[in-house]
């Protein structure tokens, strides 16, 4: 086994690795993750139900401010539906996410996410933003399993500036009470805010690891045209490896957690992107099941991949994909991985 853990300058010192060196960087942070989570990807599916929000988050294109987006919420006879539709897939976890609203309504998700789980028996994932602790008790009740909720930066400051509606000490609460409530937690964060430098990477993933994550989400950002940060470069423009550098890292630091190629980084590498963080320390992939109809309107950042594609083909993009990776599909609910 690799020795690990590595310290803040150490972390700085790998980040910093020179381009002729980042393959045997990518090398260890794939035989980490094998040594740790082994082959299997897990595959888990996202329902994207309602871009309703009540939140201003600067970098989000479905942010309350974006007037010029009509919104929508799903009915729950179609959630269910897309539900079952992961269900017969290889995927055996539903991820559904929203904005932060109330538009669905709390006791009426709870209800909803009983009938999924007794329909389909998925492990069910909520990403839908920062909700009272009761509200996360009820819907764990419920059945969910897991809620993915990132800190997005680790520096307070910057935090505040991106959120003018809340702050990294509330979303640090929220992250608490859900593991006081004994619900597996996922985090992470934005990849090149502009003004990040190498310290701030390395402090967000030494949070991480604090944090205790069982999943970890992190992806580049991308400036989104209707927002306040339209036209902003990411901070790692210039150095896109740093972008795969992170992940790396991230693995090394974080060895038994749960960590997604997300889909943004087939924004910036359009058809490789997430095959390549596959294979530099990623264990996990979400392909997209929000019917077709929906997409355009949740577009969080620009170029999101899939936009045109059904449910259908993104079960089977998956398929070629892992075949081409050689890596095996999970198998079973793949829930977080007990701390040795
Ligand atoms: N409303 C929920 C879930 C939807 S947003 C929440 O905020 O947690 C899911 C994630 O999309 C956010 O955590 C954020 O990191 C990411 N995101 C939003 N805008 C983005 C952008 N412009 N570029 C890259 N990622 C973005
Ligand atoms: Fe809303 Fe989430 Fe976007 Fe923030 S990041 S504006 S909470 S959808």
């Amino acid at each position: 086994m690799e020795i690990l853990p590595l310290n803040r300058e150490e972390i700085i010192g790998l980040l910093n690795t020179p381009a002729e060196d980042c393959q045997q960087l990518y090398e260890r942070a794939d035989r980490v993750r094998q040594q740790y989570t082994g082959d299997a990807v897990f595959l888990r599916g996202i329902i994207e139900f309602s871009n309703s929000c009540a939140k201003n988050c600067l970098y989000c294109g479905i942010r309350a401010d974006n007037s010029a987006l009509p919104r929508y919420t799903m009915e729950e006879d179609e959630i269910l539906a897309t539900a079952r539709g992961i269900r017969q897939s290889k995927a055996t976890t539903a991820v559904l996410q929203s904005g932060e609203s109330s538009a669905f309504g709390d006791e009426r998700f709870g209800a909803l996410l009983r009938r999924i789980k007794e329909e389909t028996g998925l492990a069910i994932t909520v990403s839908a933003g920062e909700r009272p602790r009761d509200v996360y008790a009820y819907w764990k009740e419920c059945g969910m399993d897991r809620y993915l909720l990132r800190f997005e930066s680790s520096d307070p400051d910057r935090y505040r500036k991106l959120h003018p509606d809340s702050s990294l000490e509330d979303r640090l609460q929220a992250l608490q009470h859900l593991r006081d409530l004994g619900i597996q937690r996922g985090s992470g964060f934005l990849i090149g805010i502009p003004g990040e430098d190498v310290a701030l990477l390395a402090d967000n993933i030494l949070l991480c690891r604090a944090l205790d994550l069982d999943m970890i989400g992190i992806g580049p950002f991308l400036a989104h045209p209707d927002t306040p940060l339209k036209g902003e470069k990411n901070s790692w423009s210039e150095a896109p490896e740093m972008f795969f550098k992170a992940v790396s890292v991230l693995r090394l630091v974080n060895p038994l957690a749960h960590i997604p190629a997300t889909t943004v980084f087939d924004s910036i590498f359009p058809g490789e992107g997430r095959n390549l963080v596959l294979q530099r320390g990623a264990n996990v992939f979400m392909p997209n099941f929000t019917p077709v109809n929906y997409r355009e309107k949740y577009l969080l950042y620009p170029d999101k991949p899939c936009v045109d594609e059904t449910a259908g083909q993104c079960a089977a993009c998956v398929l070629v994909r892992m075949e081409a990776l050689g890596r095996e599909i999970g198998k079973g609910p793949g829930h977080a991985l007990p701390r040795v």
